[in-house]
């Protein structure tokens, strides 16, 4: 099989969980060719945020001492997922090179005392930059042959909406797979820093947050894999939140409609735009566990007729949403009052999760975000 892997936040995070990502990949890459993506150590694209923000306010000296962590976890954790010196040694110049233009970067940023989306951008793609650094070392430590590419590199290019750049589909498919089909016939696993790509101008951008997953089912669909399988904390997607209720259970398969949905009402699993480009083509994901690689997990894939017995295939929360109700004769056969309820919101920038009109009670009810 062609499968490509995606591994999130908590799966390259530390160095169990880097070790683990390492097994995975190795057994995996025995008998398929295997495509891997991964995200940045969990909570540094936070961090990256607070950076470019503390460096827009001139206070040089949280950037410095964020600068110093990510130096720290990221030259520790290489320490103890790379065994040879003469890799570790590569793999820390690599880190190094980076952290030195992500501080050129913040310095620009602290100078002109303005960060704008563009170059929050910039900032925020050093997270998966590094964390592949660390990734392609440790791989290629376990004796896999490798290569590491930014999304840019493994060819996705985007319009310049930055912050949640929109894929320009028709070049990046053929880039991928011009890019990429060669290093799998040869036999190399492609190393790709999810969420981060570029404009036709080289420019770099985001996909938005969480957006590892989108880059993923992107290179999956443009490389005709056979399954792109998304590597989490948790086993695949469950009935409910199993912080919430214990005895939540993982959805063995679920449809794209299904699991889309899901996604956009606050079931963690996946990013919501991320199924889009899979279900086009019918290309399946599969949620599975990096901590329980051998359990549970949760098979996306075309429709799914409906099992009886099952029809509530799941429960999901969506927290801190308020539901304001309008109401009043002024609701009553006045055409436009609700289109002016909702110019409010969008002037207010304030998103409606649900709308529900009633004109014989003369009200409408939006549940709002
Ligand atoms: N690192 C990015 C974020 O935190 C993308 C991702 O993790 O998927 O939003
Ligand atoms: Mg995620």
């Amino acid at each position: 099989m062609r499968i490509v892997m995606k591994f999130g936040g908590t799966s390259v995070g530390g160095e169990q969980a880097l070790k683990n990502v390492v097994a995975l990949t190795g057994r995996y890459a025995k008998s398929n060719d295997v495509v891997v993506v991964a995200s940045a150590m969990n909570g540094v694209t936070n961090t990256l945020m607070d950076a470019s923000n503390w460096a827009s306010q001139r206070d040089q000296a949280h950037v410095a001492e964020i600068l110093e962590q990510l130096r720290r976890r990221h030259e520790s954790t290489c320490r103890q997922v790379i065994a040879s010196a003469d890799l570790m040694r590569k793999t820390t110049a690599c880190l190094d090179d980076e952290l030195r233009e992500l501080e050129r970067a913040l310095t620009g940023i602290s100078y002109l005392a303005e960060l704008t989306p563009r170059s929050r951008d910039f900032v925020l793609s050093f997270g998966e930059k590094l964390s592949t650094h660390l990734l392609a070392g440790a791989l290629n430590d376990a004796g896999l042959k490798v290569k590491r590419l930014t999304g840019d590199e493994a060819g996705i290019v985007t319009d310049a909406s930055f912050g949640e750049a929109a894929p320009l589909t028709e070049i990046t498919k053929q880039q991928v797979k011009e890019r990429l089909d060669p290093l799998i016939k040869d036999g190399t696993i492609p190393v790709i820093a999810g969420f981060i790509a570029a404009t036709q101008d080289g420019v770099p951008t985001t996909l938005g947050r969480g957006a590892s997953d989108y880059t993923a089912t992107i290179v999956g669909v443009a490389l005709e894999a056979d399954e792109v399988w998304i590597w989490t904390d948790v086993d695949g997607i469950m009935t409910a939140d199993p912080k919430i209720e214990p005895a939540a259970q993982t959805i063995p398969e679920l449809s794209f409609m299904e699991a889309m949905e899901m996604s956009h009402l606050a079931a963690k699993a996946m990013h919501p735009k991320a199924l889009e480009p899979a279900a086009e083509v019918g290309l399946p994901v599969r949620v599975k566990n990096t901590f329980n690689p051998n359990g549970p997990d949760t098979l996306i894939l075309q429709d799914q007729p409906i099992k009886s017995g099952s029809i509530v295939k799941a429960v999901t929360s969506v927290r801190e949403a308020s539901m304001v109700t309008v109401s009043g004769a002024g609701m009553h056969g006045a055409p436009g009052t609700a289109a002016k309820v909702l110019d409010v919101l969008r002037e207010n920038d304030i998103n409606i999760l649900m709308i529900s009109q009633s004109s014989s009670e003369a009200n409408i009810s939006l549940v709002i975000a």
